[in-house]
């Protein structure tokens, strides 16, 4: 039995895709640029082509997607960013391409594939309960708790809507004072520029933690009090849960070092019973590839 998994994960410029053997071993990857509107019968058909000539014999594949799915028939729900895919059945649309039962074909939100890429072959290894933050545009979390992922009714691990201020700023979520308001890519250059600081546009964060990282006290202050916001995001998951393996990624993730005095401070102030000794916080060690080889690894699910 040496067939391959196939991993597909879908954003919103390109889908990225590989194969995988079951033991974690990589076969190949490749990806597949999106035009401007894609039709999706066009974009499986081109996945499909692409995974056969990555490995001929495939037994399962799994899709990371942003949005809401329904799990049972598998079909995407509501995808804000990607509305070509709503209300399609991706999984009986890619089972039929591929050849394979709807129950080898399976579907899972964007965060949780790049959760379960980080647990298989990145830098949750070895840890039995991790939650894994993405940093970008917004906040994304991926939870895994006994070696599994957990979703609970499906929605499970939306750490970047965790709640620090009811009086913050306004949320897509609806909601106020979210953790992403503050933490996320989009906050920080948000938060730079309000203190006029060189970070106006996305390229320039890497510059913040530039200068951070050279002892510039505004942009060090500044990414301090970031960290120390989602310090205080992150202590109430240890509360709940008592996670103690936190994998930091996504493009902000990036300025990982320069968070870590602030995110110490806020999970000390803010978690119960003095565990932050404890903590480990690691930076992703996969990034764009966590999504799919997580996806991948959708078929050892319940
Ligand atoms: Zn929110």
């Amino acid at each position: 039995m040496n067939e391959a998994r196939i991993g597909i994960d879908v954003g919103g410029t390109a889908i990225k895709l590989g194969a995988v053997h079951a033991s974690g071993e990589i076969i190949g990857e490749t990806q597949l640029d999106l035009g401007p509107q894609p039709k999706l019968e066009q974009a499986l058909d081109e996945t499909m082509r692409l995974a056969h000539g990555l490995s001929r014999e495939i037994g399962c594949v799994g899709v990371g997607l942003p949005g809401l799915l329904d799990r049972e028939s598998g079909t995407v729900e509501a995808s804000p960013n990607l509305p070509w895919l709503e209300k399609r059945a991706v999984r009986d649309l890619l089972a039929v391409r591929f050849g394979l039962a709807p129950s080898k074909v399976r579907l899972e939100n964007d965060g949780n594939v790049a959760a379960l890429g980080e647990l298989w072959l990145g830098a949750g290894r070895g840890n039995s309960h991790v939650l894994v933050v993405t940093l970008g545009t917004g906040i994304g979390g991926g939870l895994i708790l006994n070696d599994m992922l957990y979703i609970g009714e499906g929605l499970a691990g939306e750490v970047g809507h965790l709640v620090l201020d009811p009086r913050g700023p306004r949320c897509g979520c609806g909601g106020s004072g979210c953790l992403e308001q503050y933490a996320s890519a989009s906050a920080a250059i948000r938060r730079a520029k309000l203190r006029e600081l060189p970070a106006g546009d996305p390229g320039n964060l890497k510059r913040l933690a530039q200068l951070a990282a050279q002892g510039s006290a505004p942009e060090r202050d500044l990414l301090e009090e970031i960290g120390c916001d989602l310090g205080h995001g992150l202590a109430q998951v240890v509360s709940l849960l008592d996670v103690r393996t936190f994998v930091i990624g996504g493009g902000f993730g990036a300025a990982l070092e320069q968070l870590m005095p602030g995110i110490r401070r806020g999970l000390d102030e803010w978690s119960y019973g003095k565990r932050v000794e404890h903590l480990r916080i690691l930076p992703a060690e996969l990034g764009a590839r966590a999504g799919w080889i997580g996806a991948a690894r959708l078929v050892d699910l319940p």
